[in-house]
Parts: structure tokens; C-alpha cells; sequence
């Protein structure tokens, strides 16, 4: 609540200057209002003019500032001249991201005494329900230029906009405060601040040298700070509706054609909001390719075919609800979605759509079954999770019918040149597909494999949430994924060195497979609500396939894992804690976080317990957070009830902080 306060006491001489007027407008118009901002009045000379707003204080030092206005409503101003910030750094959790971040991005701000400061040339400072200073003083000198040049560089910006921000809080939530602050400084320093009533944000934009001139404009965020309002960092942030099921039909064609038509039942858990923000994917490059590929909504109706108004940007897409939401009633909502999205990296006769084909929510929303029919052109085969219902073939396509009856996180599809071959033992199915040609001997191989795996993790880790696992041949090496039902793993796993399972175990393909299955416990079944929680995910799949192959193979790949944990450990420990390692811009330390210091841990917490209560707690926590978001929290609690110790102190120290736990 600190943060909150700490906001009203600045707040105080505010006043509401949101107007009614706004309320009709759409999702579209309001897009197009806030993207068009203009300059309301002549400028005026300002000095030593103080906007506080939480944690950020902006200081215009000197220069001339003009109001902006939105349509004919003002909603800020813009300032050039000499200004500097002052952000708060008094966050252990998060400094050391902090100071990594602005190294990383190369950024001139700097951290002194618990504060992060920074200079600036331009300002745009817009808020709602927050008055800011008024703008007196004699004539200042001309902005037009200035403005027009900041505006068409910060739209440059990939992954948030002034104009969806806005235009999703005034259709989400018009009586609360937003301020964004969008700043430029001397050389290529670029930030931007946000503040609504659940969140607080730092971000410094930086760019990348693409080969292709045309996207060097393009800004990336690196999350400097990101504060919760009004909750701890271990509460999962407000949201406003759940995606409860999809019921998809998915057409491709033999190019690169995609035509989804979804229809998708939203429970609101909020009243009285007139729009549902979603994440959509609206472009994507290929590698290699210079054009982007393209998918946008064709149309967004209700249930009864009434159109709705959306609008649809960097993967975010505003719909208009035909009236305000109400808590717990459900609302159907259809979207017809087309574009050339299906990629075949590498020119492989394979693509993958793993999320955002269809809008789903950003958050802990994301909870939904599915049911879908997917036609794919053959000779391309499809796979998708779930219960198969029918898989059949109809006037040169390949069609699958397929439902996933538990509430996920990831619905993917993929399709392709394929062969696979499936193995049913009780009611369980596994079926393997290899790339190109048939490969029966290694699909029969790795059928038995995943069953030998399902069987121990069904001893330690409860019923294997699925009733069917597909496991597809990535053509490429040294990765994998795992939605639901679905394994992706790349060649390797599909060459000869599978022989039988005591030598199966002996290198990386074996465990990398094991991770990828033990990802149906730990990410389907039990999913994670935010970037934050990701390691319930990757680090709990790595120690339970750490487990996996103590069991069969002793102790000796358990401690070369042990090892190489503790050496990532050590190499990425000071650069941030585990739960903002998704906040670090190079992915190899928050790699070494997530799959080396995640497991560390539960190694850790394993020694210290014992065999007996470390199961215990493993398969306790898959039993109580079955089809439920999990959080660390939750871990901490149920393993302390378990083992009758406070592990809250751990947790602090390894979790939250960056130490790294004695091993002995
Ligand atoms: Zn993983």
C-alpha cells in the first residue's frame, strides 16, 4: 500500500479532468484519438516545473512546454529543454536487474544512493484522473517540429503504445489514474514511465542492428523497474477476465494461409468494463524474410452476429463488448482471423503455431479448453493436444477434430510432412511423429521411452494429465517445447544413438525429453500466472527429469545436473533473482537462472527435507494445484506444512535474493 499512498499525497491538488464525453466512443476511436495527439496551445517558458508520480520525479528544468491534447480533450504536455528524473531505487528485489538492465541497454542513467537518475531534451507527459501543473509563464519558443519528430520515433515503439494504453484504460478503467511520461535525452537514450492502479513501470528502449535499414527504427523495452500497486510482488497482478474455452476451426491452405475462426467464451471477473484488452499476433518475420507475415481480425462479432469494434496493434487487440461486463456471466465472442502466418523456418515442410493465433488474455486469464477441427492440406499431417475425436481425410485435406477438456495455458497446433506411428497401453497414448521420411525404428523406440518416463513420473507426481501425448520431430537441433500434449523435440532425439533405456540415459537428448514430458505436470497441469512464476514451470520439469534419471540410471547424471546447476548458478546469481529472470535482456542468463538456479534450489530444499517429505511435497502440490494456477508462494507454503519447517526465510534469501544456497 506504500506505493499507493505515496501517489495520492502528490495527487492531492489534482483534479478529475476526465470527460464524459469519451464514454461512447469505441475501441477503434479511442485508438485513433490517442495516437493523433496534437499541440493544444503556444508554448509557454517553463523553470524548475516538478511532476512527481510514485516512485518518478520529473523536473523541467528550463525550456518551453506546450499542452497536448487528445481530439479536443487535453490530456498532457510536451516540454523541450533541459530535464532530469529521479526514479526510487530502494528495491532489493529488484536493483540488481536494474543495474544489469541499464548496462545491457547502454543506458546513461545511473544509480547513486538508492536513486536512479537520468537527463532529458523531450518530454510528452500525458495522465488521466491526475491533473498535472498548468502551464503559465511568458511565450516560449515554437515545439511543432520537435513534437511531430518525438511522436514518430516513440511510435516506433514494438511493445507499448501511448494510444493502446490509453484507449485500454478508458475502456477498462476510466475513474482510475494513468500517467505516462515519454522521454528523450542527449545521444539515443529513450524511457518511458507508466503508472495505473496496479502496476508502475521504468523502461529504457533501446534498438537492434537489423540487416533490413527499414526496422532499425524499431525501440524494444527493457524493463529497468516494474513495481506492483497495491499487492507484494508475490500476489498475481488484478485481471479482468478469464478465457475459459475456445472452439476453433483452423484451415490450411498449401501456401502460407491461415484462416482461424474462433469462438471463445469469456467470464468476466470484473463489472462494468466496456472492453476486453487480448494479446494477438499482428505481424511476425520469418527468418530471412524482409516482409512481414501478417494476421488481423477480419471481423469480431457476438454470438448473434453483431459486429464489435476493435482495434488491433503489436500483438494487442482492444474489442468493444456490446455492453458493460458483468461478473461471472459469460459472453461468447467470435473472431475471424486471417493472414499468411504460417512459417516454414528454414524452408522445413513444417510450421508451428504455438500462442496468440488466437486472443487470448496476457495474464492468469489464460485458462481454457479447446476443442478445435483442423484442415491442413495434405501430403501435410496435423497435431494438436488433446483427445483425439477424429482424424480423417476429405477432399485433399487432412483433417483433425481434437479436444483438450482441462482448463491451459498454450493451445498449439502444428502440421507438416510427417509420419508417425502410436502405441495405446491402457488409456493412455502416446504417438511419435517423425520429420520426412517414416522413421519406425526410432518412433517406436521413443514410444516406449515416453511410456517408461510417464509410468515414474506417475509414481512420484500423480496421474499423467493427459490421455494422449503427441511427440513431433522438430527439424533442428537442441531444443524443445511442450504445450499442451505436445513434446516438440528437435532431430537428435530421432537419431540412432537411442538404443535400449540403460544407455538411453546417457546424454542430453534423454534428458531434454524428460524435461519436455514432465512439462505436462509442471506447466499444463499446474500452470504459472505470470513471468514471474516461470520457473514453476522450467525449473520444476528440469529437477523432476533430474529425478527421472537418477531413477534409472543412479546417481551419477544427477550430480553432472547438480554440477552444472551450481556452476549456472554461480555464473548468473548477481544479475537478478529468479522470479524477474524473464526482465533480463540476454537470454543466457535468465537460461542459466530458470534451468540452473531454479532446480538448484529445489535441490537444495530436497537435501535438506529428505526423499520421503520432498515427494511428499511434489506430489501433494500437483494434487492441490491440479488444473489451477500454482504460485511460489503456495510452494513455500505447502512444503513448510509438509516437512513442518518455515521455509519463508529460504525463500527470501534464494528466491527473492541472489544468494545461492551451501550444497553439502
Ligand atoms: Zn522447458
Amino acid at each position: 500500500m506504500k506505493h499507493i499512498s505515496r501517489i495520492l499525497a502528490f495527487f492531492s491538488i489534482a483534479v478529475v479532468s476526465v470527460c464524459c464525453a469519451a464514454a461512447e466512443e469505441n475501441a477503434a476511436q479511442l485508438v485513433a484519438r490517442y495516437d493523433n495527439l496534437s499541440l493544444g496551445g503556444p508554448p509557454v517558458s517553463v523553470s524548475a516545473l516538478v511532476i512527481t508520480s510514485g516512485s518518478m520525479k520529473l523536473t523541467l528544468g528550463s525550456g518551453s512546454a506546450a499542452s497536448v491534447k487528445a481530439g479536443d480533450q487535453v490530456i498532457g504536455m510536451f516540454f523541450k529543454g533541459t530535464g532530469s528524473f529521479e526514479y526510487s531505487a530502494k528495491d532489493n528485489v529488484e536493483l540488481p536487474i536494474m543495474k544489469a538492465n541499464l548496462r545491457e541497454t547502454k543506458s546513461a542513467g545511473t544509480v547513486n544512493n538508492g536513486v536512479l537518475s537520468g537527463s532529458f531534451t523531450e518530454a510528452l507527459i500525458a495522465a488521466q484522473n491526475v491533473t498535472l501543473p498548468a502551464l503559465e509563464g511568458p511565450a516560449g519558443s515554437a515545439l511543432d517540429d520537435t513534437f511531430a519528430h518525438h511522436r514518430a520515433i516513440l511510435k516506433n515503439d514494438q511493445e507499448s503504445l501511448l494510444s493502446l494504453s490509453f484507449a485500454a484504460h478508458q475502456l477498462t478503467a476510466p475513474a482510475q489514474r494513468i500517467v505516462r511520461a515519454e522521454l528523450r535525452g542527449a545521444g539515443d537514450d529513450e524511457w518511458v514511465y507508466e503508472a495505473d492502479q496496479n502496476n508502475e513501470k521504468l523502461l529504457a528502449l533501446y534498438t537492434y542492428q537489423f540487416d533490413d535499414r527499414a526496422r532499425r527504427v524499431e525501440r524494444y523495452e527493457a524493463v529497468i523497474s516494474e513495481r506492483p500497486i497495491g499487492r507484494t510482488r508475490a500476489d498475481i497482478a488484478p485481471y479482468d477476465y478469464v478465457l475459459s474455452a475456445v472452439d476453433y476451426t483452423l484451415e490450411a491452405g498449401d501456401g502460407n494461409d491461415l484462416h482461424v475462426v474462433a469462438t471463445e467464451t469469456i467470464t468476466p471477473r470484473v463489472n462494468g468494463i466496456r472492453g476486453l484488452v487480448f494479446g494477438l499476433t499482428d505481424l511476425q518475420y520469418a527468418s530471412g524474410e524482409k516482409t512481414p507475415r501478417h494476421y488481423t481480425p477480419k471481423s469480431i462479432t457476438t454470438d448473434d452476429g453483431k459486429p464489435l469494434a476493435f482495434a488491433h496493434r503489436i500483438d494487442t487487440l482492444l474489442v468493444s463488448l456490446p455492453q458493460p461486463s458483468m461478473a461471472a456471466a459469460p459472453i461468447k465472442l467470435k473472431f475471424d482471423l486471417r493472414g499468411d502466418l504460417l512459417i516454414r523456418e528454414n524452408g522445413d515442410n513444417q510450421w508451428f503455431l504455438r500462442s496468440e493465433w488466437f486472443p487470448e488474455p496476457h495474464t492468469a486469464g489464460m485458462a481454457t479448453t479447446a476443442h478445435g477441427v483442423i484442415r491442413v492440406k495434405a501430403p501435410f499431417v496435423p497435431f494438436a493436444g488433446g483427445k483425439t475425436i477424429r482424424r480423417v481425410t476429405e477432399g485433399g485435406y487432412n483433417v483433425l477434430e481434437t479436444s483438450i477438456d482441462q482448463p491451459v495455458h498454450f493451445v498449439a497446433v502444428t502440421a507438416g510432412k510427417y509420419a508417425y506411428e502410436e502405441e495405446k497401453r491402457g488409456n493412455m497414448t502416446v504417438r511419435t511423429a517423425s520429420y520426412g521420411q517414416k522413421n519406425v525404428r526410432a518412433i517406436k523406440k521413443i514410444n516406449a521411452l515416453a511410456f517408461d518416463m510417464i509410468q515414474y513420473y506417475e509414481y512420484f507426481l500423480g496421474p499423467f494429465p493427459m490421455d494422449e501425448l503427441n511427440i513431433v520431430e522438430l527439424n533442428s537441433f537442441g531444443s524443445g517445447q511442450a504445450p499442451a500434449g505436445l513434446v516438440f523435440i528437435t532431430s537428435e532425439a530421432f537419431q540412432p544413438l537411442l538404443e535400449p533405456i540403460n544407455q538411453l540415459f546417457s546424454e542430453g537428448i534423454n534428458e531434454r525429453m524428460a524435461h519436455e514430458i514432465a512439462h505436462q505436470y509442471w506447466g499444463v497441469a499446474v500452470r504459472w500466472p505470470s513471468p514471474e512464476e516461470q520457473w514453476l514451470s522450467e525449473s520444476f520439469a528440469e529437477y523432476s527429469a533430474a529425478l527421472l534419471l537418477k531413477k534409472f540410471q543412479g546417481g551419477a547424471p544427477y550430480n553432472r545436473l547438480l554440477a552444472h546447476w551450481k556452476a549456472d548458478s554461480n555464473e548468473s546469481h548477481t544479475v537478478a533473482p529468479i522470479p524477474l529472470a524473464n526482465r533480463i535482456t540476454d537470454e543466457f542468463n535468465r537460461t542459466k537462472l530458470l534451468y540452473g538456479k531454479g532446480p538448484y534450489l529445489l535441490a537444495a530444499l530436497h537435501k535438506q527435507v529428505g526423499d520421503e517429505q520432498f515427494l511428499t511435497f511434489m506430489k501433494s502440490y500437483q494434487k492441490s494445484f491440479h488444473n489451477k494456477a500454482g504460485t511460489t508462494k503456495d510452494v513455500a507454503g505447502l512444503l513448510g506444512f509438509v516437512a513442518k519447517q518455515d521455509f519463508k526465510p529460504f525463500f527470501e534469501q534464494y528466491y527473492w535474493g541472489t544468494d545461492v544456497p551451501e550444497l553439502k
